[in-house]
């Protein structure tokens, strides 16, 4: 339904990528306004947004519905076991069901006694065909149901593992058999914005989004601003994602398919493509990634030092350069490698204790100093990835307390990690820039409608 929509706009939507600076740029406050007050009606229909408002309930992002509220909800009613029978069991009204939520100290025996079954029966389900045994591996937080016939005769088990995955075992006339089945969830795009006001955090709360497409979308253009020091009141996001739902309840939120932001004059749009070889990744309309070849802070960390040449350095209390950064977070916080090479050095350095220095390229080093420990097999000459784990904060060598001191050198020249302009990530190559653009083009098309008329849309793909 959306595909078809989508296609449908693509006309519309090239045209609107042509003027999607200056329409954008000016998108009036008082469209936030709108979005924020659908948000409270939003939550009054919370109870079954789902079946009779979800036009309004997909359009605005529903906050609050978030994957714990959505998940409770859709629980909840298996706890009771008349609820659970007509859930998940609609086909079989002859079936009497009765339902258990497993915690910890439960065996599979002690649950079959609570459900009236001994052992003789609980060993004749176990020992059944296909996937009945697993049975026998039994995990709190899963929900287990026993169905019985008219005559009190336990014909089926259902063993709920997740959302997605449940354990089936039905009675036929030589006994038991199991089966795992899996589910795929629906998925369904979802529109969101929100202005910044003091935290892209606080602005993304009040759109309706959880924590992870929050850190996502800062992931996402963490590449080319830096959220703490560049972000300004008035910058704006909008983000087109996907919500995960099963027997039509929302259950969770998967991957951010477009988005945009504006950050003070700059406008900055990434849209998510699937390479050939699979591997996904952010990418700008025009197919440069959204990524550097260097991630601009090594650590999830505060700085607690700059950069600076002029530097009077706290232990030896004489005027000496501080080549590099200094990050302060708990001991034992991962230290990530900022771009993909080979290990130049790895191990204690004087002063630097135990340090590991990477090669990138000819011409740029990066070096990572006072680590607690060093990340198993990262070792001279290993090849390591961009974001891996190389080692852990510590204190070791000569420091005043736990920190990362980070330098980043250009032909053995140290330079400003923070402000030095990092080369780009590798662009979607040219031989396959036709299939980008093809890819990419229902994705704008897809997020302009949205941002054009998200209630129309979402009545559209709803029906
Ligand atoms: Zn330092």
């Amino acid at each position: 339904m959306l595909k078809n929509l989508s296609k449908t706009h693509i006309t519309l939507a090239a045209a609107a990528t042509a003027v999607i600076t200056t329409a954008a740029l000016m998108s009036p406050s008082t469209d936030v306004e709108a979005k924020r007050m659908s948000y409270a009606i939003d939550l009054d229909l919370q109870g079954d947004a789902g079946k009779t408002a979800p036009s309004a309930h997909n359009a605005t992002g529903s906050p609050g519905a978030g994957p714990d509220t959505a998940q409770q909800a859709s629980i909840a009613p298996g706890a009771n076991a008349g609820n659970a029978a007509t859930q998940t069991e609609p086909s079989q009204p002859d079936i009497d069901w009765q339902a258990f939520d497993i915690k910890s100290g439960d065996t599979l025996s002690s649950l079959f006694q609570k459900a009236g079954f001994n052992d003789a029966i609980m060993l004749s389900v176990i020992h059944g065909e296909g996937e009945a045994e697993k049975l026998q591996r039994l995990y709190a937080g899963e929900k287990i149901q026993f169905g019985t016939n008219d005559e009190g005769q336990l014909v089926a088990i259902e063993l709920k593992r997740s959302l997605l995955e449940s354990l089936k075992i039905t009675k036929a006339d030589e006994g038991f058999t199991g089966e795992t089945e899996v589910r795929e969830p629906e998925i369904r795009p979802v529109f969101a914005s929100g202005e910044i006001d003091d935290s892209l955090y606080l602005a993304a709360r009040e759109a309706g989004l959880n924590d992870r497409l929050t850190m996502e979308m800062s992931g996402i253009f963490g590449w080319v601003i830096d959220f703490v020091y560049d972000i300004r009141k008035g910058d704006r996001f909008e983000l087109v994602y996907e919500e995960l739902y099963v027997d039509g309840k929302k259950f969770d939120t998967g991957r951010i398919l477009s988005a945009r932001l504006v950050n003070r004059d700059s406008e900055h749009v990434a849209l998510l493509y699937t390479d050939s070889n699979g591997d996904a990744d952010y990418y700008t309309p025009q197919g440069k990634s959204m990524r550097k070849a260097f991630l601009r802070v090594p650590i999830n960390a505060r700085v607690s030092s700059p950069f600076n040449l002029q530097r009077r350095h706290p232990v030896l209390d004489v005027v000496r350069p501080h080549e590099g950064t200094d990050y302060a977070a708990p001991p034992g916080t991962p230290i990530k490698a900022a771009g993909s090479g080979r290990v130049k050095f790895s191990g204690w350095k004087g002063g630097y204790g135990r340090t590991v220095i990477l090669q990138h390229g000819d011409n740029i080093t990066t070096l990572y100093a006072h680590m607690r420990g060093i990340a198993r097999g990262i070792k001279n000459g290993t090849r390591v990835k961009q974001g891996e784990t190389i080692g852990y904060l510590g204190s070791s060598g000569m420091v005043t307390g736990p920190h990362l001191h980070y330098e980043f050198r250009i032909n053995g020249a140290a330079k400003n990690s923070r402000t030095v302009k990092l080369p780009d990530a590798k662009p979607i190559p040219s031989s396959e820039m036709a299939r980008f653009k093809q890819a990419t083009e229902q994705r704008l098309a897809q997020f302009n409608v949205f941002r054009e008329d998200p209630q129309q849309l979402a009545m559209a793909s709803s029906e």
